[in-house]
């Protein structure tokens, strides 16, 4: 299929590149002026000049930040080039973590001009974007839209899951985060507590990873990250406060008490400002345990 495929970061790069590994024809587009040439000329595809080329292809992909970039990209930027470029029954596929509200008012937007939008965010990191093993929550009203992005989806995840109307594969991400950015305040918290004690945080992580407080963070991220001092993920501590606060908003929005994605939040917040946005999410505890010393 011809695909244009918008944020070529993190994540966006190895899906890109599996999308161009199964044979798919590839337009690359991203902010970073040098990412969209260095993809052309290291795996594959084209580097598009404007976002019009972009939007001139069966199906889109967006890898970015935010709900609130991707509205601009695809509405805005370049005096609205992307939205004047659209063929009719193009399939835009949002795969970012974005807000599912603004995705939901999104879609009558871009219908507008014909096209269909789908969510259709992941999980797995970069490890699992590399292999082409992300798990993908689909969200979306059009059947058979959702129907011919299978190939596309298919090159870039293992499991596919339908959650239902459009914006529904976003607030399902989101909640996914917050149960896991939870786990991870939890872990930091039991790890530093027992080193004060006189506990190895290795032996520790070792333990809890054949016992039940099992996680995610556990298996890879204080494992290999935090004990084992990488501290580099490619998961950006600001873009995993964002998807708390979304979950947050989201409970606060269906008149949720939801203490937990609060504090959860409130934590991720405070490691962000203190971090910086772009710092490594797994240093976390380094803000965490300057806290637990009072
Ligand atoms: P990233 O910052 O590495 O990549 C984002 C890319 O978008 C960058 O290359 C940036 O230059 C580009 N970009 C920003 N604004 C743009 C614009 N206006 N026009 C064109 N390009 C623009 O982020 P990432 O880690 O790849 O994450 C992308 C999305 O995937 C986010 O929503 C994130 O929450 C989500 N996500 C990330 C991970 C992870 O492990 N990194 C896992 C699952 C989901």
């Amino acid at each position: 299929m011809r695909i244009g495929f918008i944020g070529i970061g993190n994540m966006g790069w190895p899906m890109a590149a599996n999308l161009v590994a199964a044979g798919h024809d590839v337009t690359v587009q991203d902010a970073d002026p040098d990412l969209a040439g260095r993809f052309a000329a290291e795996v594959g595809g084209r580097a598009a000049a404007g976002l019009g080329e972009v939007a001139a292809n069966e199906v889109v992909v967006c890898m970015l930040p935010t709900g609130a970039i991707v509205r601009e990209v695809l509405t805005a930027a370049e005096g609205g080039a992307f939205a004047a470029g659209l063929k009719p029954g193009c399939i835009i596929i949002d795969m970012s973590s974005s807000e599912p509200v603004g995705t939901k008012e999104l879609g009558p937007v871009l219908a507008e001009r014909g096209a269909v939008l789908l969510d259709a965010p992941v999980s797995g990191g970069v490890a699992r974007a590399k292999t082409g093993e992300l798990a993908i929550m689909i969200g979306g009203d059009d059947a058979a839209a959702i129907e011919a992005a299978q190939p596309v989806l298919q090159a870039m995840g293992a499991r596919l899951f339908r959650t239902g109307g459009l914006g529904s594969g976003h607030a399902m991400k989101a909640l996914n985060n917050m149960v896991a950015a939870a786990s991870y305040v939890a872990t930091a918290e039991a790890m530093l507590i027992g080193r004060r004690f006189g506990l190895d945080p290795g032996t520790m992580v070792e333990i809890m990873n054949v016992s039940t407080g099992r996680n995610f963070h556990t298996d890879v991220v204080m494992k290999d990250h935090v004990v084992g001092e990488k501290f580099a993920t490619g998961f950006a501590v600001g873009l995993l406060a964002k998807d708390v606060k979304i979950a947050a908003d989201l409970g606060r929005a269906m008149k949720m008490a939801a203490p937990m994605a609060n504090l959860t939040e409130e934590r991720w917040a405070t490691a962000r400002d203190r971090l910086g946005a772009t710092a490594d999410n797994s240093l976390a505890i380094t803000v965490l345990e300057a806290d637990l010393q009072s």
